[in-house]
Parts: C-alpha cells; sequence; structure tokens
C-alpha cells in the first residue's frame, strides 16, 4: 500500500481525517498542516571489469530474493547519489569503483513490509578497479561475472533496472 493511505491521523494535531489522501499531498481537514509525499531515491551501478564482463548480484532479501539486478541501494538522507553508488556497491560486493558514469533514471515500486514505497533509481555505469575481487557481502547471497549477452532485461528484478540494462545494452549495440 503506498505510504499516503496510512495517514488516517493528522501527524502535526492528530485529528482523524475523513479519508486517507490519494494524491501527493496529505492536508489536514482540521490545522491545515501539510505533508508531500515524494519518491524514495536509490543508486545502482552497472559494473563492467577488465575482460569486458558485468556484475549482476543475487539478491537475499525480498523484494526480489533470488533475482538478478545490479548492486546499489537506497541513497541516505543529505547523501549525494555519487557518494551513494560508491557506498553502497562497498557494502554489498566490497568493489572500488572507477569511471563512474550516469546512465539514466527510472520510477520504480518498492514493496517493503506492506508498505509500496515509490522510488525513483538512479543508475550508473562504472568499471571495477583493478586488482579486485567482489565479495557477496549486505544483501547479497550471490554474484555472477556475465557477458553482456548472456543477461536478458527480464532475469532483472524490477523494470527500473531491466529499462537500465535495455538502454545500455542498445548502446553497446546488444539486442
Ligand atoms: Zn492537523
Amino acid at each position: 500500500m503506498n505510504p499516503s493511505r496510512f495517514f488516517h491521523h493528522c501527524p502535526r494535531c492528530g485529528m482523524q481525517q475523513p479519508a486517507p489522501p490519494t494524491g501527493n499531498m496529505f492536508a489536514c481537514a482540521g490545522c491545515g498542516f501539510r505533508y508531500f509525499f515524494n519518491a524514495a531515491a536509490a543508486a545502482a551501478a552497472f559494473i563492467q571489469r577488465d575482460d569486458g564482463r558485468w556484475l549482476f548480484i543475487r539478491r537475499a532479501k525480498d523484494p526480489g530474493k533470488g533475482m538478478l539486478a545490479p548492486a546499489g541501494g537506497f541513497i541516505d538522507i543529505g547523501e549525494a547519489a555519487e557518494t551513494a553508488v560508491h557506498r553502497e556497491i562497498r557494502e554489498e560486493v566490497g568493489l572500488r569503483l572507477e569511471d563512474v558514469r550516469f546512465l539514466c533514471s527510472h520510477p520504480n515500486s518498492y514493496l517493503y513490509g506492506d508498505v509500496t514505497y515509490p522510488t525513483l533509481d538512479l543508475f550508473f555505469v562504472a568499471k571495477a578497479a583493478e586488482g579486485q575481487e567482489a565479495r557477496a557481502l549486505d544483501d547479497v547471497q550471490s554474484f555472477v561475472w556475465a557477458a553482456m549477452g548472456d543477461i536478458a532485461p527480464e532475469q532483472l528484478a524490477f523494470p527500473s533496472m531491466q529499462a537500465a540494462w535495455r538502454q545500455l545494452r542498445a548502446e553497446h549495440a546488444v539486442g
């Protein structure tokens, strides 16, 4: 359920609302308090190593448990996306990145518990720094280094990453 649907009471004055908000904004019928619902930002990287292969993790947890994904995660409040992508990749697979460039962004829905978080997923392309070995760390069941043509977009956990991978494959003329 979208987070706004849980706002039955005003978080400022406590008044029960006639109905939970349906749009992007909560506006209290009593005190006029307004609160805007926004997408949570996430960052992920398609990481290539020297032999041309790309890194995909297998997710250890839901949503998308057991499915492939580029490594990444949610951006902390106050954190830049460029900082978050380095941090998340270090935490999940222990790699240091080089030549990080922005690829594209896509909205997504991320169901965790009984809350469906609207997200904006930012995708980067990067190279693994030389001499580094990937490891399966936080939230990662296992990982694979695969040729671009061996991972079909449909194998990835979320529509946002499928679209980003499709775009990167098109840039490399892989159908
Ligand atoms: Zn109120």
